[in-house]
């Protein structure tokens, strides 16, 4: 079954606690067969990669940050909206590194810092906001603008793309890729579809890429939370793109397969109906499995709507990535009036 290539994977700060577990969610499997029967459902709790840190951007972090130290780096930018989950994971790795860390964030401050915007003042990143049409605009002059105030200052910053989806980034998930198959074969199986919610693109490029590297059968799916599917089509194969000419490899472009569901979006990015709401209820109740709203629960909700109409029934054994984000969950707390 595998073509194992060994990967000679660049610097990397050790900053995650793996290998994450690998769960069986039964009560879930049961409760959401079909008659013609379904896979087992498993969840790959990358949710526990840290307490504070915790999440999938940290996988991507230890590379992204082991290249800003190699290159002298004291300071690292980045960007996102106002509970972005990678912006808090860059300020607390900057802090436990000592280096700077500067926030472009979308949105505004109102009223007082919650979820991840709280984490990201008490690890004394500094923030910026900007109205979104300034920031989707002017995004990259953003960059430009706060990188050189660093060196103003004597200060040499790293600058961290949207979720630390690059070329750079999505080592973290071919790594991860070579973690969860690991996993697999101890628990016994062979996954035949691995599933995760896609935001920047990352993510899913590291695991899509990892997958045909290792010689896997698993179809990767990314559950899209924003964009649609075409964009993610073509973000995915310019992440791998990148990390080609990074790394110094080729891939045969053919042979990727990507997926991605774009179904399940709902009214936009960080905004949810309530079947949404209600299935992360279900999830905690059900497995004390504790989703959020704008990345997992969206996924995992989209994931039973498709088990639902039986469109993996010809599958043994699936596998849902828990990419984390449980901090954005508690901003959202006025949308689940149905528990009162
Ligand atoms: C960022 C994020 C994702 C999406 O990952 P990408 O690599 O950006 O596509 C999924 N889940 C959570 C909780 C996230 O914070």
């Amino acid at each position: 079954m595998t073509t194992e290539m060994p990967l000679s994977f660049p610097r990397r700060v050790d900053l995650a606690h793996l290998p994450t577990p690998l769960q069986p969610l039964d009560r879930i499997t049961e409760k959401f067969s079909t008659p013609h029967g379904g896979p087992r459902i498993w969840v790959k709790r990358d949710d526990l990669t840290e307490t504070a840190m915790s999440g999938n951007k940290l996988r991507k972090l230890e590379f992204v940050a082991g290249e800003a130290m190699a290159q002298g780096c004291d300071t690292l930018i980045t960007c996102g909206g106002v509970q972005s989950n990678h912006c808090r994971t860059t300020a607390l790795v900057g802090a436990r590194l000592g280096m700077r860390v500067q926030l472009i964030l979308r949105g505004e401050l109102d009223g007082l810092p919650d979820g991840n915007l709280l984490v990201d003042q008490l690890a004394g990143a500094s923030t910026a906001f900007y109205p979104p049409r300034e920031y989707f605009e002017d995004l990259t002059n953003l960059f430009t603008h706060w990188q050189a105030f660093y060196a103003e200052r004597g200060h040499k910053a790293f600058c961290i793309p949207t979720g630390a989806s690059d070329g750079l980034g999505i080592w973290g998930y071919i790594a991860g890729s070579e973690e969860l198959l690991a996993d697999c074969r101890d628990a016994g199986f062979i996954p035949e579809h691995i599933v995760c919610a896609t935001g920047s693109g990352g993510t899913q490029a590291g695991l899509t890429l990892g997958c045909h590297l290792l010689g896997s059968e698993a179809r990767v799916t990314g559950y899209a939370v924003c964009d649609n599917a075409a964009y993610f089509q073509r973000k995915v194969r310019e992440d791998i793109r990148h990390w080609c000419r990074l790394s110094g490899n080729t891939v045969d472009e053919s042979g990727l397969n990507i997926q991605v569901n774009a179904d399940y979006i709902g009214p936009g990015y960080a905004v949810a109906d309530e079947p949404v709401y209600r299935a992360i209820a279900e999830v905690a109740s059900l497995e004390g499995l504790l989703l959020d709203p704008v990345y997992t629960g969206k996924a995992f909700y989209g994931l039973l709507q498709e088990l639902h109409k039986g469109n993996y029934r010809d599958c043994k054994n699936l596998v849902f990535v828990h990419t984390g984000g449980q901090f954005g969950l508690f901003p959202h707390r006025e949308n689940f009036p149905f528990l009162l």
